[in-house]
C-alpha cells in the first residue's frame, strides 16, 4: 500500500548515503558556542568557518548588552504581529536607523530575512506586474514570487544583457511594471552582481530594481550599505532587502526603499501582518550592530584581508574555487559523496564549513562552502588552509574508508 511519504524515497536514499559516510550535514549539533569563531562538538573544539557571521558581532559586548537590556525593559517576546499587538519602540527605532543609514525614506523590518523577501516581493508585485528574477535566486525570492499572481521570468545569472533581451522581448506591460530581483553577493558561489549595469537596464525599461543584500549589507561599501553602495548606485536602487542573521548578528530582516509610498505595503504584506513581530532583544541586538556596521571600516578591511589570504592559500593548493575572493569562498567538489566525505573529515579535523549540495546550489554543484568572519585571525585562516591541505593528502585513505563504510552498510 502506498503512503504519504513514498515521494520522499529518493531523498531518503540520499540521506541514508550521507549517514553511511558520516553525520547528517543538515543536522549538525554544536554542544557549545564559545565565540564568533569557535564552537565545541563533543569534547572537540571546532573552528567555525561556515556561520555567515561576517563581522563577528554575535559576541560583541555592546550588541549583547543591548539584547539583555531589551529583555529587562520589554520582556522576552511580542506575542503577536504588529498589526494585531502594536509596534514596539525598538521596531521603529531600528527602521529609522536603517532608513537613515541607507539614505532611504522608508524601511520596514520583518521577523526573519526569509519572510522579508516573501513579504516584500509578494506585496510589491500585483497581478499585472512581471517579476524578472536571476536564475540563481535564493529560495525565499522564489517563494516570494509564489505569493503573487504576477508572472515570473528568469534571466541568465548575473547577465544584464540577458535581462535586457527579455525585457525588450516582452515590450510594454499593459497596466503593470517590471520588478527585477537580484542579489548583491550570491551566497553559494560568492560571486557579485554588476548592480550598476542592472540599474541601467532596469530603469531603461521602466522597471524597478530590488536587491537582496543579505550577504553584503555590512560587508561591502565605504559605510557598509552593501554592493550597491560599493558600486556607487545606492541612490538609484529601488528596494534593498537584508537580513539581521548575518553581519547584524541577530534574527530578522528589513526592506528599505527610495519610494516613500512603499509604506502602504505594510497593509497588504501577509508575512508581515500574519506572523509575530521580532522580539525586543533580537531587534535591539541588530540596532546596536547597525552602529557597528557604520563604524566598521576596520572590520571590513580585516574581512577582506582574511578572504584574500584564504583564497590565495586554497588556490595554491589547486582547489577549484567558484569566484574571486569574497567572504564566501566555495570549493567545488566532484560529487555529493566526495563532498560529504570531505566535510566529515574536516569536522573530525577541527574545521566546520558548510556542505552545500543540489538543489540548494547553482549548476547542481557539490560544494564545501566557507564563510569568513572579521573575527577570524590570520592563524585561524592558516588552520583552515592546513585542513584543506590535509584533505588533499588524505584523499586515497578517505576514498578507501568511504568505500568500506558504504559496503559495510549494504
Ligand atoms: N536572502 C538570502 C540571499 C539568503 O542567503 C538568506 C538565508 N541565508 C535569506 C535571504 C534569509 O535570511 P534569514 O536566514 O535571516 O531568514
Amino acid at each position: 500500500m502506498s503512503t504519504l511519504f513514498d515521494k520522499y524515497a529518493p531523498l531518503q536514499a540520499r540521506v541514508d548515503m550521507m549517514m553511511k559516510i558520516g553525520t547528517d550535514a543538515l543536522g549538525v549539533k554544536f554542544d557549545d558556542i564559545l565565540s564568533a569563531t569557535r564552537g565545541r562538538i563533543d569534547n572537540r573544539e571546532i573552528l567555525l568557518a561556515g556561520t555567515n557571521n561576517y563581522l563577528g558581532l554575535t559576541f560583541d559586548p555592546d550588541c549583547m548588552a543591548a539584547a539583555k537590556k531589551a529583555v529587562d525593559d520589554h520582556g522576552t517576546g511580542t506575542t503577536g504581529s504588529r498589526v494585531a499587538n502594536g509596534t514596539y519602540a525598538e521596531h521603529t527605532d531600528l527602521e529609522h536607523a536603517l532608513a537613515e543609514h541607507l539614505s532611504m525614506p522608508s524601511c520596514i523590518v520583518f521577523t526573519t530575512g526569509y519572510q522579508t523577501n516573501l513579504a516584500a516581493i509578494g506585496g510589491l508585485a500585483g497581478d499585472k506586474d512581471v517579476i524578472f528574477m536571476d536564475a540563481d535566486a535564493h529560495a525565499c525570492i522564489i517563494d516570494g514570487t509564489r505569493l503573487t499572481n504576477a508572472s515570473t521570468i528568469r534571466f541568465r545569472h548575473n547577465s544584464p544583457e540577458d535581462l535586457d533581451k527579455r525585457l525588450k522581448r516582452l515590450g510594454p506591460i499593459d497596466g503593470g511594471h517590471p520588478l527585477v530581483v537580484i542579489e548583491g553577493l550570491y551566497s553559494m558561489f560568492g560571486d557579485i552582481a554588476p548592480v550598476d549595469e542592472f540599474v541601467d537596464v532596469t530603469h531603461r525599461h521602466g522597471g524597478y530594481l530590488y536587491i537582496d543584500e543579505a550577504h553584503s549589507y555590512g560587508v561591502f561599501g565605504p559605510t557598509g550599505c552593501g554592493i550597491a553602495e560599493d558600486q556607487g548606485v545606492l541612490d538609484k536602487v529601488d528596494f534593498i532587502s537584508g537580513t539581521f542573521s548575518k553581519s547584524l548578528a541577530s534574527v530578522g530582516g528589513f526592506c528599505a526603499s527610495r519610494h516613500k509610498e512603499f509604506e502602504i505595503t505594510r497593509k497588504v504584506m501577509r508575512p508581515y501582518m500574519f506572523t509575530a513581530s521580532a522580539t525586543p532583544s533580537n531587534i535591539s541586538a541588530a540596532r546596536a550592530a547597525v552602529d557597528k556596521v557604520k563604524q566598521g571600516a576596520h572590520l571590513r578591511e580585516n574581512l577582506k584581508a582574511r578572504a584574500e589570504q584564504l583564497h590565495r592559500g586554497l588556490s595554491e593548493l589547486n582547489f577549484d574555487l567558484c569566484a574571486d575572493p569574497s567572504p564566501v569562498i566555495a570549493v567545488r567538489r566532484p560529487n555529493e559523496a566526495v563532498a560529504a566525505m570531505e566535510w566529515n573529515w574536516l569536522i573530525e579535523n577541527g574545521v566546520y564549513v558548510n556542505l552545500a549540495v543540489p538543489p540548494g546550489t547553482p549548476q547542481s554543484s557539490s560544494l564545501l562552502r566557507i564563510s569568513l568572519s572579521a573575527a577570524h585571525t590570520k592563524t585561524e585562516i592558516d588552520a583552515i588552509i592546513g585542513a584543506f591541505k590535509g584533505l588533499g593528502e588524505n584523499q586515497g585513505e578517505m576514498m578507501q574508508s568511504m568505500a568500506a563504510k558504504l559496503q559495510a552498510a549494504e
